[in-house]
């Protein structure tokens, strides 16, 4: 199997700036021992004092913004104000589950028992395994770390390969802020290592936000030793527009979505699919807003930018129009237009394969039915959203999008109290919000006669 290598390449030159070993087969054993032993001693630590490290974890997100927005512009090409709003909204995460993760983890009683008492508690079930992707390089993290921190669990990390900065940055944040010792490690695993920490017996779970096919790979060894996991993967979520009195507000925020993070994000709205009397009209302002564009990001990294330019070069290539962007860098860098395509058909690539980059792809449709038969024509099922002035309208369409997180009249709604995971082939099981602390847990119910 081929082995990630820890690596710092800028995007922005193609430069490799830092390379850090793997982790060594004794360290990971020492890992595995350090996090089991943390989680003996941590889920016994009242959860009120799990909260108050778990708030210095949040403190230092905020007041590290600016250092850690660097090192994700180094390592992943992501804009400093979009990487400072990222460490911000890690610190509204870990202190949503320390405000209210008491509350959420607090025993339910049964009601009407007859002849006793039985109630449901929320026990941790142990050290665990998180393998995290480079898009949000902090965010993905935090969404995993916060609630099972907060109810005991602890946690071995192994991060993409291409954020070791941001793996390291992190670690830093749990140590300072008095996490004990292996209640958070990071390790530069390697994919064995990776099957080797998931077959331990004292790991109790994995979580994987990824690719999907990182989650068949990790879905497939936590399956075979019977492990929970919870899988955050790809998606390519429809935007739904059917009317609008403010074309140019719809078409705003249906950029600003899409561009978000240079479009590299799971629940960018990577479909948007539009009402015939509307299309030209949108298309229009969306290019407009490409050609008035003098400054972008790069990708992630060259190979996020070849890949993305062949998806579109193939839907090209079989009669789709780009009416703007596209133009991938020559040089080592992974810069790339802003694009926006049309003509897109069920042959080419982009119809099926998520455009993980700054490609707004439209469609046009007839009617609600044609819209919602396209918005669901995809194997993935994350997110979507639909926008009419009839709320009702709206609501009808959007209560039949086959995903996760449906949103009317918005592109997202997004928040560490708002619920985050998709369905088919965009994984199972949720982050965020109160279902955020329900995945890696012992519901075990306690009956006293
Ligand atoms: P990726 O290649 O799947 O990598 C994700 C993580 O999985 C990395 O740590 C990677 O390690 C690891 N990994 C890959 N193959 C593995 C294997 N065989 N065994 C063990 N670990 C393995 O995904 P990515 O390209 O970094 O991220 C982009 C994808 O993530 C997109 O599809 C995006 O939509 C999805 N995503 C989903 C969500 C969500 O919440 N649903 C959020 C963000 C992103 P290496 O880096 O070392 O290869």
């Amino acid at each position: 199997m081929t082995s990630p290598t820890y690596q710092v390449t800028d995007p922005s030159t193609g430069d490799v700036v830092e390379t850090f070993d793997h982790a060594t087969d004794a360290e990971i054993e020492s890992a595995l021992t350090s996090a089991h032993s943390a989680y003996t001693a941590w889920k016994d630590v009242p959860i009120a004092e799990r909260a108050v490290v778990v708030k210095r974890v949040a403190a230092l997100f905020a007041e590290r913004a600016d250092e850690l927005a660097a090192i994700a512009t180094t390592e992943m090409g992501k804009p400093a104000s979009e990487g400072v709003e990222e460490a911000e909204f890690c610190q509204a995460i870990f202190d949503y589950f320390a405000d209210e993760g008491p509350t959420l983890a607090a025993d339910q009683e049964i009601k009407g028992i007859t002849g006793g008492r039985a109630v449901v508690q929320k026990l941790p079930v142990g050290p665990l395994l998180g393998v995290m992707p480079w898009n949000f390089p902090f965010y993905q993290i935090a969404r995993f770390a916060a609630p099972n921190l907060m109810l005991g669990n602890t946690i071995i990390l192994k991060h993409a390969e291409s954020v070791p900065r941001s793996a390291l940055a992190v670690q830093k944040i749990m140590d300072d802020a008095g996490l004990p010792k292996g209640a958070y490690v990071n390790m530069f695993a390697t994919f064995d290592q990776v099957e080797t920490i998931i077959a331990d017996p004292r790991v109790a779970g994995v979580s994987l936000t990824g690719s999907e096919r990182a989650g068949a790979v990790v879905a497939a060894l936590a399956g075979k030793n019977l492990k929970k996991c919870v899988l955050e993967l790809g998606g390519s979520d429809p935007m739904v527009v059917l009317d609008t009195e403010d074309l140019d507000a719809v078409a705003d925020a249906a950029w600003d979505y899409r561009m978000y993070n240079t479009g590299q994000a799971c629940n960018s709205n990577k479909r948007m699919i539009v009402m015939d009397d509307l299309f030209d009209d949108f298309v229009g302002k969306l290019t407009d807003k490409a050609l008035a564009l003098d400054a972008f990001s790069p990708l992630s990294s060259r190979k996020a930018a070849e890949t993305l330019h062949e998806q579109v070069q193939d839907a090209v290539s079989k009669g789709a129009t780009l009416h703007a962007g596209g133009v991938l860098s020559d040089g080592p860098d992974a810069h790339y237009t802003p694009a926006v395509l049309t003509g897109i058909t069920k042959d080419m690539r982009a119809y099926s394969e998520e455009l993980f980059g700054p490609v707004a792809v439209v469609y046009s449709v007839g009617s609600d039915d044609e819209a919602l038969e396209l918005a669901n024509d995809t194997t993935y099922g994350l997110g979507g959203s639909v926008f009419a002035v009839d709320e009702k309208r709206a609501r009808s369409l959007a209560e039949r999008l086959e995903v996760g997180m449906a949103n009317v009249n918005t592109t997202a709604g997004e928040g560490a109290e708002i619920p985050f995971g998709g369905v088919k082939r965009s994984g199972f099981g949720r982050e965020l919000g109160p279902l955020g602390m329900d995945e890696f847990v012992n519901k075990r119910m306690f009956y006293i006669a």
